[in-house]
């Protein structure tokens, strides 16, 4: 506490995000990065972009990246936001769609940021009970509300709502925003982009961190009705004009661009994630169906405090929430198969261990 801190920097509770290690020691499966490099023509185009570009301002509204995203899906740029991560979206479509007036709800166990942004804009909130195996039953969100975010697939669950329950949910709160977080989409899921030609409500936030594999370079993006790409501007513009730099422009087009690349990427992740499920199953161990690159395992016996230490100790690193409903489960991202291999046989040994 400093006595130079304003009232609201003395109040927040900020974010905590998942370890980075700085000794490259660890097998790294806490923040549910990619284990492939991106595509190779991304990383090409981001040197050409260095070598020649740089000292130029990049394009304050993003034109070519948007077009290239809004072509992918049929769209046009003008219903297309890009930003720094999908978290600096997300920190935009707060304060652009949400008052102080009316709560906005979202499930209890998700997103650790949505309470973050929440608070930091004086936005009140209700979080809205998932069921035993965390599913989001869309009843729960027919009351009036300031405003819904609904995590699709759900982090840290995996969970997975069909996009026709999805629907229900737009259906029936069309006079306020539902931000519809897709950030895991690309690992089995359905998008929902495609009713934001039906629901001027909707508003859909992906990122290019985790199916893309750019987690470092900070790009994600919106899909909305152009009212509400609008009202995602006029709070950036009041912020920085230039969202993403000429880097993250060049290598987020190509990325883009290069789908067979993003195919045969995300359905390598997603087998060696049914392969370690099944594999874990074997030793005693749950995981929740997951949608996601990431899987929620506990074990019946063995406190998930206790495996995430002897994970450490053995060199693999996983993320372990402290928090009621979810303080039995860890956290474990996907990685390449080798590195899933290991993850196995140390949770093999800690068994052996502990039984
Ligand atoms: N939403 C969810 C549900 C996430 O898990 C994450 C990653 N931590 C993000 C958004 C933010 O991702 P990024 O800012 O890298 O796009």
């Amino acid at each position: 506490m400093s006595k130079y801190w304003s009232k609201l920097a003395a109040s927040l509770t900020p974010y905590v995000p998942g370890e980075q290690p700085k000794d490259q020691r660890y097998i790294k499966l806490n923040t549910n990065e990619n284990p492939y490099p991106p595509s190779p023509k991304a990383i090409e185009a981001i040197r050409k972009a260095a070598n020649d570009e740089l000292r130029l301002y990049p394009d304050p509204t993003c034109d070519d990246l948007r077009t290239a995203i809004a072509k992918r899906h049929g769209l046009t740029k003008e219903q297309i936001f890009v930003g720094n991560g999908s978290d600096e979206i997300l920190a935009f479509a707060f304060p652009a769609f949400f008052s102080p007036e009316r709560p906005i709800l979202f499930p209890d166990v998700t997103y650790t940021f949505y309470p973050v942004y929440a608070k930091f804009y004086g936005i009140p909130y209700e979080t809205v009970q998932t069921d035993n195996e965390f599913l989001i039953n869309p009843d729960d969100y027919m009351n009036p509300n300031g405003g819904i975010v609904i995590p699709n697939p759900n982090a840290p669950t995996a969970r997975y709502l069909i996009v026709d329950e999805l629907e229900r949910i737009l259906r029936a709160n069309e006079d306020t925003v539902v931000i519809v977080d897709e950030a895991y989409i690309d690992f089995g899921g359905r998008s929902a982009v495609s009713f934001i030609n039906d629901y001027p409500n909707l508003l859909v936030v992906q990122t290019l961190s985790k199916s893309r594999s750019l987690a470092g370079l900070r790009v994600g993006m919106a899909f909305g009705h152009p009212d509400l790409i609008e009202g995602l501007n006029r709070v950036k513009d009041s912020f920085n004009s230039y969202t993403l730099d000429r880097l993250a422009l060049a290598g987020a087009m190509a990325a883009i661009e290069d789908e067979a690349y993003f195919e045969e990427t995300t359905r390598k992740v997603m087998a060696t994630r049914e392969r370690t499920a099944k594999a874990i199953a074997e030793l005693g161990f749950v995981s929740i169906p997951s949608s996601a690159n990431f899987l929620f395992v506990t074990h019946p016996e063995i406190s998930a405090e206790l495996l995430f230490g002897r994970l450490k100790s053995k060199g693999i690193l996983v993320r372990y929430f402290n928090k009621p409903r979810i303080d039995r489960y860890l956290r474990v991202s996907i990685g390449t198969d080798e590195e899933m291999d290991q993850f196995a046989k140390a949770l093999a040994d800690i068994a052996e261990e502990a039984g």
